[in-house]
C-alpha cells in the first residue's frame, strides 16, 4: 500500500550506461579562456588518487612542489572494454564526469548519455564531485600564485 504522508521525490539520477567513450578518450586540449597558452591535460588525479594508476605525470606544481598528477595514456589502463575495473575507488573526476563548472554548471555532451537525460537537476552525485574539484582548483589558484601547468602535447611546464 502507498503511504499517502510521504511526500513523493523522484529518483531519478544520471545513469551511465558504461559506454566507454569518456574512458577511451582521455585527453583533453584548452585553448584560450583562462589559459595564456594552448595546453593537454590528461586525467586530473588529486593527491591521494595517483597511486591507482601505472602512468602518471605531474600537472600542477608551485615552485618545486607538485600538488597535482594526471593519467597521461588513452584509453585509461582500467578500461576492460566493457566497464571500469575501479568504478568504486574510481577519481574524483570519473565520478564528476560528463559535469564541470564554466560560470554555469555544464554537461559535456560527448557522453550520449547527456542527449538522453538532459537535465542537470537529475546529476546530483556528478555536481557534487565536480564541486569538490572545483573547491580544490580555487585552492591552487588563490594559494600558489607561481602555479605552474604541465602540458602533455609540448612535455614542458607553462605558467597558469
Ligand atoms: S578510472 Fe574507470 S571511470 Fe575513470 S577513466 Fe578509467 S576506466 Fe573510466
Ligand atoms: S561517456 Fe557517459 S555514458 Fe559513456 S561511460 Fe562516460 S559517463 Fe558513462
Amino acid at each position: 500500500m502507498v503511504n499517502s504522508t510521504r511526500p513523493l521525490t523522484t529518483t531519478r539520477v544520471f545513469v551511465c550506461s558504461h559506454c566507454g567513450r569518456c574512458c577511451e578518450k582521455i585527453f583533453v586540449h584548452l585553448d584560450g579562456g583562462q589559459w595564456a597558452q594552448p595546453v593537454t591535460a590528461g586525467l586530473l588525479l588529486l593527491p591521494g588518487e595517483q597511486h591507482l594508476f601505472p602512468h602518471t605525470t605531474p600537472m600542477w606544481r608551485s615552485g618545486a612542489e607538485v600538488l597535482a598528477y594526471q593519467m597521461d595514456r588513452e584509453p585509461c589502463p582500467h578500461w576492460t572494454g566493457k566497464g571500469c575495473a575501479i568504478y568504486n575507488r574510481r577519481p574524483l573526476a570519473c565520478r564528476a564526469y560528463p559535469v564541470w563548472w564554466e560560470i554555469v554548471w555544464r554537461a559535456d555532451t560527448n557522453c550520449p548519455q547527456v542527449t538522453a537525460v538532459g537535465q542537470l537537476g537529475e546529476y546530483r552525485e556528478e555536481i557534487t564531485s565536480a564541486h569538490d574539484i572545483l573547491r580544490f582548483q580555487r585552492w591552487l589558484y588563490a594559494m600558489h600564485k607561481d602555479l605552474e601547468y604541465f602540458d602533455l602535447t609540448e612535455r614542458v611546464w607553462k605558467r597558469v
